[in-house]
């Protein structure tokens, strides 16, 4: 079990008395805290040296903000030159303890310490207030867009709150996605059938190369396997797909892995997304992490600023994880992360016209089980 202690938490005073604080300064009792009305990484920190390393110290502060912003917005990587899935985030932690080479957050955090938005009634009342308004559509949120979901949460404990209050909406799906396998600590928590939770996978060899301090790929399908005998939803992530010596093999082995570890029938939907960058990220990746290989292949850059195989490659890569899946489990929906309707034209089994098209495709079973709860 990856374990995880700060060396110092930051306290935004307006969030001092909020239960999510108190149960963290418990957790943490003898970790030095400051309380702060202001936190700026670089003006409160500098007996740390900040510049030194950031993002790898950055990590082992914990900062408690009061967030006062709009807390559930559209998938940052909507676009009108891509097709997206169409779902909501939720921003309720920032950053990550594990280390993926490839991870966006690197470049684009603007604090590199883990930041917990810890007045989470106030955040959660406005995802009331945003699905009361339309009770005939079915809302997809998901709280794995700038954090891993659980990768911390058997520690800090933030689902013990967020599920149970999902099992109480209509109309709203929660998604938690992971590279743990921290999923003990949920299992009895009454998710009323409104929590998925979703693996992003990768072979092995990628995961030993590339994803530092996650859990291997057999762990994570074991937790998948126990998340859904206890009742939750599943989900897979192929993303990101990443071009390799050896991977066709290897990503085939991928899905019979899958199929061979969690029924069919509780596998909701498996998307698939190829290694993409931001131009920011490749100096920061090559310096953290010398040894990494994700950059050695040619990339192109999309119309959404992003770096990406050529397109010849990307739909090889898609082709063979979709033509297993066709073989082995043909009625799990599948749909590809911010891709071109072109690619989608030539790899996948139905070509949806927008993002409206790609959610009806992977919600319609969905739609008759909410009805059912
Ligand atoms: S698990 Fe996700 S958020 Fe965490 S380091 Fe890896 S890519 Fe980044």
């Amino acid at each position: 079990m990856f374990n995880y202690r700060p060396e110092k938490i930051i306290i935004d005073k307006n969030v001092s008395s909020e239960p999510l604080t108190k149960q963290l300064c418990e957790k943490f009792a003898n970790v030095p805290k400051v309380y702060v009305e202001n936190f700026e990484w670089h003006k409160d920190e500098q007996e740390m040296d900040p510049l030194l390393n950031p993002l790898t110290m950055g990590k082992k502060i914990l900062h408690l903000k009061y967030f006062k912003g709009k807390s559930i917005k559209r998938c940052p990587g909507f676009s009108d030159k891509l097709i997206c899935c169409n779902y909501l985030s939720l921003d309720l932690v920032e950053n990550c303890p594990f280390e993926c080479t490839y991870c966006i957050l690197q470049a684009f955090l603007n604090k590199p310490v883990i930041t917990i938005h810890a007045n989470l009634e106030e955040i959660l009342n406005q995802v009331l207030d945003l699905t009361s308004q339309k009770p005939d559509v079915l809302f997809r949120i998901s709280t794995g867009e700038h954090s891993d979901s659980l990768a911390l949460d058997h520690i800090l404990k933030i689902n013990k709150y967020v599920i149970p209050f999902f099992a109480k909406l209509k109309n709203s799906l929660l998604e938690l996605k992971t590279k743990s396998k921290n999923i003990e600590h949920l299992l009895d928590l009454h998710h009323g059938g409104k929590t998925l939770i979703s693996w992003s996978l990768n072979p092995e060899t990628i995961i030993e190369q590339e994803e530092h301090k996650t859990a291997r790929l057999n762990e994570r399908l074991k937790a998948a396997r126990i998340a859904s005998d206890a009742g939750y939803k599943i989900a897979f992530h192929l993303d990101p797909l990443i071009y390799f010596s050896n991977w066709e093999k290897e990503y085939q082995d991928l899905v019979d892995q899958i199929f061979d570890t969690v029924p069919q029938d509780r596998i909701e939907w498996i998307s698939f997304g190829t290694l993409r960058y931001i131009s920011s990220l490749k100096s920061i990746v090559e310096n953290r992490f010398p040894k990494s290989k994700i950059f050695l292949e040619e990339f192109v850059k999309g119309k959404d600023g992003k770096m990406r195989y050529l397109k010849k490659i990307r739909v090889l890569l898609y082709k063979n994880v979709q033509n297993r899946i066709n073989k082995l489990a043909p009625k799990i929906p599948t749909y590809l992360c911010m891709e071109k309707n072109t690619v989608w034209e030539n790899t996948m089994p139905y070509k949806p016209k927008n993002e409206i098209d790609v959610e009806n495709h992977i919600t319609s079973k969905l739609y008759n089980k909410f009805q059912n709860i």
